[in-house]
């Protein structure tokens, strides 16, 4: 069993209701448990094009392997329309592996832990809603990478999910 941590982001569509069905569809993942969803938080596009974001992040316990869940968040991407007509495009959903266990993974397909999070104050603020305590395998945690984001405008807008 390994503990995973998922970005959750969208800015194409009702985002909102995208991130909870999205959220449902994590829970339901085969040999998967979802434990905790932060709030959702609104988000300039960094490096992408398009309206703003809705984020969040998503804490898994799951016996798949990093690669299958992978694949298993592509087909969810998939289902809420995903589409890649070119690069950082706007998107209906993106779903990105953050953390998995403390593996360190460089394969063409897939690098974890994921290579723009600890710049990304809409992936850590979430992730530190989830996981104070989190420290990611090189021993930092994710409170000492929080100030140097701090001119990073993020809005809290929901609360997570009652589960
Ligand atoms: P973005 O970097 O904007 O999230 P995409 O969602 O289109 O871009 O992802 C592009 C590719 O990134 C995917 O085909 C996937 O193989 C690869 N990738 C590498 N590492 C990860 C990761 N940790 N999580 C999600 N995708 C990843
Ligand atoms: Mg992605």
């Amino acid at each position: 069993m390994t503990r995973a941590y998922v970005g959750l982001g969208a800015n194409l569509g009702d985002a909102s209701a995208t991130l909870e069905a999205a959220s449902d569809a994590l829970a339901h993942l085969p040999g998967t448990r979802l434990l905790t969803r932060s709030s959702l938080y609104i988000s300039a596009p960094i490096d992408a094009a398009g309206p703003d974001f809705v984020n969040a992040v998503a804490a898994l316990d799951t016996t798949l392997e990093a690669y299958t869940l992978l694949l298993e968040l592509q087909e969810i991407e998939r289902r809420h329309g995903r589409q890649r007509p070119y690069r950082n495009a706007p998107r209906t959903l993106d779903l990105d592996l953050l953390l998995f266990g403390d593996a360190c993974i460089a394969s063409s397909a897939l690098t974890v832990p994921h290579p723009r999070m600890t710049q990304r104050a809409f992936v850590l603020l979430p992730l530190a809603e989830i996981a104070p305590d989190l420290r990611l395998p090189d021993g930092r945690t994710v409170y000492s990478l929080l100030p140097a984001l701090a001119g990073q405008r993020l809005t809290r807008i929901a609360s997570g999910p009652a589960t």
